[in-house]
């Protein structure tokens, strides 16, 4: 069979830019398509890091008048990924993260600046570039949103078109006078196009044109179609219910391995489990706390915002150390949750343990040396470190709701009779629910064959990209004419 070829169009991609999951699907997915016999090539902005980590590159074309500059469309390698770089100073060559300033403000131009990264893949897909015309566009999130839209401006044969939405609260919706700017003619103005309650909606537009929505996890696909979890795109999500799936997020088992994992004082695997007592130590020295072996020491790595739902953890944090317990955190985001997380290492020294920033190493070392991993989202369409903690024989404590739900595997009576469990879930997001399930994991953490089985079980699950990719080749299969 002839490779399918997908141009996926992103705005972060591990390892060369990340401030959260999409970026790990971004970068993970392609390898695990070519062995489905897909090929991608990844297209994402010039930001300083993509450019730093362009191996060599090509100039495929040249803007000379694009979105207020020049810009040039670049072909090259970086991190392992075949990349199409739209290189454009004036719209990405800046400090700070892919969507916020240094004052951690948005950049006031990121309808500009994303925008200008949809048509360049809409170009793309209509054979700006003869060596690749791909047979499926695969945008993801609202900052891709618009290909579609821009897709459809002209006649002609166009790829297939893929929406993937990876957290629906994102949305990219911006004034309506910016419709000029941005190269769009009045005619898609409209509740079919780009039109949002009176402002331009770029998930919206993506999600009304695409020939394929997808999500993160079954559960997930399933909430976005509800008033509650739909975040007013639910009605629009029941209409298109046809073409929306959901396809659970994998991790990728060569970066999150703990039997190969550099990060990690001593690798180990399932038959080695007592070795994580060397990383427990080292956690514990690393952020200060006690070196207590037999302390249950809860894990967190996540943004600190208000859908992590880490605000539970504080207003349940006496009775979550009760019985000696410790908790370390890695994390960033909301200043009113870094400033709580701080003062909690100072009322509970060697007890609570914390680094607010983004930690590459100290991640895979929480993975790896904490007895449980806390999860406790208000939504979560997949998230992706209760999939590292299975891997790394943390157990995972989460939220039932979206892809936690569908991933983790609750250790209640008859799961653990069928001996198949392999963490805690609790519902509703409350902080009664949330106590329950920090008292069940005590329980649990005293038996200790039964915690080690909730471990083993755990390091059984297959959270590679393997299933998940075949989905994706299957998905854009159906597609090609
Ligand atoms: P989201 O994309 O909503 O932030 P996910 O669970 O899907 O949540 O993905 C989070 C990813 O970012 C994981 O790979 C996790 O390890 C990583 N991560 C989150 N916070 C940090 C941090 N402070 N330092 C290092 N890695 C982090």
């Amino acid at each position: 069979m002839k490779p399918l070829r997908v141009l996926s169009v992103t705005s972060e991609v591990f390892p060369i830019i990340k401030t959260g999951g999409l970026a790990d699907v971004a970068g993970a997915l392609p390898s695990a398509l070519a062995q489905e016999g897909v090929s991608v090539v990844t297209m994402v902005p010039g930001y300083p890091a993509v450019l730093k980590a362009l191996e060599q590159s090509d100039v495929v074309h040249h803007y000379p008048g694009f979105f207020g500059g020049t810009a040039d469309l670049l072909s090259g390698r970086a991190g392992g990924l075949d990349l199409l770089v739209v290189s454009a100073p004036h719209l990405f060559e800046r400090p700070g993260s892919p969507y916020l300033a240094l004052n951690g403000r948005d950049w006031p131009d990121n309808a500009r600046r994303f925008a200008a990264l949809a048509r360049v893949a809409a170009d793309v897909g209509q054979g700006l570039t003869p060596g690749f015309v791909p047979d499926v566009i695969h945008s993801h999130d609202w900052q891709a949103g618009l290909v579609p839209v821009y897709l459809s401006l002209t006649g002609g044969p166009r790829p297939g078109t893929v929406v993937t939405i990876h957290n629906i609260a994102f949305q990219g919706i911006f004034p309506a006078d910016l419709l000029f700017e941005l190269g769009l003619p009045t005619s898609v103005f409209t509740v079919d196009g780009v039109e949002y309650y009176g402002q331009i909606g770029f998930l919206k537009a993506g999600l009304q044109l695409a020939d394929r929505i997808t999500t993160v996890s079954p559960t997930y696909a399933k909430e976005i179609q509800t008033p509650e979890g739909g975040m007013g795109l639910d009605g629009l999500l029941r209409a298109r219910a046809g073409v929306v799936s959901g396809i659970l997020n994998g991790i990728d088992d060569t970066v999150w391995n703990p039997a190969a994992d550099t990060y990690l004082a001593q690798p180990y695997d399932r038959d080695s489990l007592d070795a994580r007592a060397v990383n427990k130590k080292a956690l514990q020295e690393r952020l200060g706390l006690h070196p207590d072996p037999e302390a249950l020491l809860f894990g967190v790595v996540s943004r600190l915002s208000e859908q992590k739902g880490l605000d539970l953890v504080l207003a349940g944090l006496s009775r979550l150390l009760g019985d000696r317990a410790q908790l370390a955190l890695l994390g960033a985001g909301d200043k009113a949750l870094e400033d709580s997380f701080q003062t909690a290492r100072i009322v509970y020294p060697g007890r609570v343990g914390c680094f607010i920033g983004y930690d590459e190493s100290l991640a895979h070392q929480i993975q790896g040396g904490s007895d449980a991993l806390l999860v406790p989202s208000r939504f979560e369409p997949c998230g992706l470190t209760q999939l590292c903690a299975l891997r790394y024989g943390s157990v995972p404590i989460v939220a039932r709701v979206g892809g936690l739900s569908d991933t983790v595997i609750d250790a209640n009576e008859m799961a653990v009779a069928a001996g198949v469990a392999t963490g805690i879930q609790f519902g509703p997001v409350t902080l009664g629910a949330a106590l329950d399930a920090f008292d069940r994991a005590k329980n649990l953490w005293r038996d200790k064959d039964a915690w080690r089985r909730l471990q083993v079980n755990g390091m059984g699950a297959d959270v590679s990209w393997r299933r998940p990719a075949k989905k994706y080749a299957e998905l854009y299969r159906s597609l090609r004419p």
